[in-house]
């Protein structure tokens, strides 16, 4: 039988939320509760009483997915840098037997492509890839509404694949050193502390993404030089994703998706970087923001429910 209720947990490094869905996953409502990092047991007991609230509240036992910050080694075992009770733990089987039902657990890209592809902004869409641009740069694709399973769970990280040789002449850029270890990644270009940088690098004193914006609406001239690079980049970043995974729509979320230029603009920059025979995905701007995370975990616990169930 199929779950008629469906639960999209946020796990994060301080609250726990729980946000419930009918089966059209339109929400219901959710609740919170501070997320204990230093005792797995706590930690496991805190997810369990919100389930319990849904389940109560909708008199039924809900389907449960969820978004977490962390990792699982090809053994299942947790790895979080904000949360320290999870290091080393089983925790989709723990959580498996606590809450007595099956959970699946994705990673935000994931999620957040997922909900879109599902009612949002790409519904019906067949092949979708998910951006998210904020404090990092990555992405996801679906095909069919459902995520592309990969190996490790790697898929679609192409930002922290690296700018051209050509686009760092052509702009003079700097090469920084990104996070995950490599330097010249499109993520320390493209995120939004990678487009307060190229702001400071066409000469703004103050460069925070926010000031970048209103002085992109008046079209200030270094701002304008500044959006010419960032599109430019942004352009042959996206049209590696076209020839990579051939979407037919692509859909950008995160805080930078919020400066209506940077989608607008996006296709005519791409095409820059693409053979002339190419149709041009859609670029379009996501349905559900920052909800898209809970929702997206409701809608992965409701398809790993259906396919075990
Ligand atoms: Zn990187």
């Amino acid at each position: 039988m199929t779950n008629q209720f469906h639960y999209g947990l946020d796990i994060g490094g301080t609250k726990i939320e729980i946000a419930i869905f009918n089966s059209k996953f339109e929400c219901l409502g959710c609740l919170r509760a501070p997320t204990p990092t230093n005792n797995y047991v706590d930690f496991i007991n805190s997810i369990s009483d919100l389930v319990n609230q849904a389940d109560d509240y909708c008199d039924s036992q809900g389907s449960v997915g969820a978004g977490i910050a962390c990792t699982l080694n090809s053994e299942g075992l947790a790895q979080s840098a904000n949360i320290d009770c999870l290091n080393g733990r089983q925790l989709i089987n723990d959580l498996t037997e606590k809450l007595n039902r099956p959970i699946a657990i994705d990673n935000d890209s994931n999620l957040f492509t997922l909900s879109e592809a599902n009612g949002g902004a790409a519904d019906k869409a067949d092949v979708v890839f998910g951006v998210i641009v904020g404090t990092g740069l990555g992405g996801a694709l679906s095909i069919g509404q459902k995520i592309v399973p990969s190996a490790q769970g790697l898929s679609g990280e192409f930002g922290h694949t690296c700018i051209s040789a050509n686009l760092h002449a052509k702009y003079q850029l700097p090469l920084h050193q990104c996070g995950c270890g490599l330097v010249g990644c499109y993520e320390s270009y493209l995120a939004g502390s990678g487009l307060s940088r190229l702001y400071q690098h066409f000469g703004a004193e103050q460069a925070d993404t926010i000031s970048f914006a209103q002085a992109l609406k008046t079209k200030h001239p270094v701002a304008q030089a500044t959006f010419d690079c960032y599109i430019d980049i942004a352009g042959a970043a996206f049209a590696s994703l076209v020839l990579h995974y051939d979407p037919q729509v692509i859909v950008l979320g995160g805080g930078l998706s919020n400066i209506p230029e940077i989608a607008a603009s996006l296709p005519e920059a791409m095409a820059k970087h693409l053979f002339n025979q190419v149709t041009l995905p859609k670029v379009i701007t996501a349905k559900f923001g920052d909800s898209s995370g809970v929702r997206g975990a409701a809608i992965i616990g409701a398809q790993h429910a259906a396919k075990i169930t």
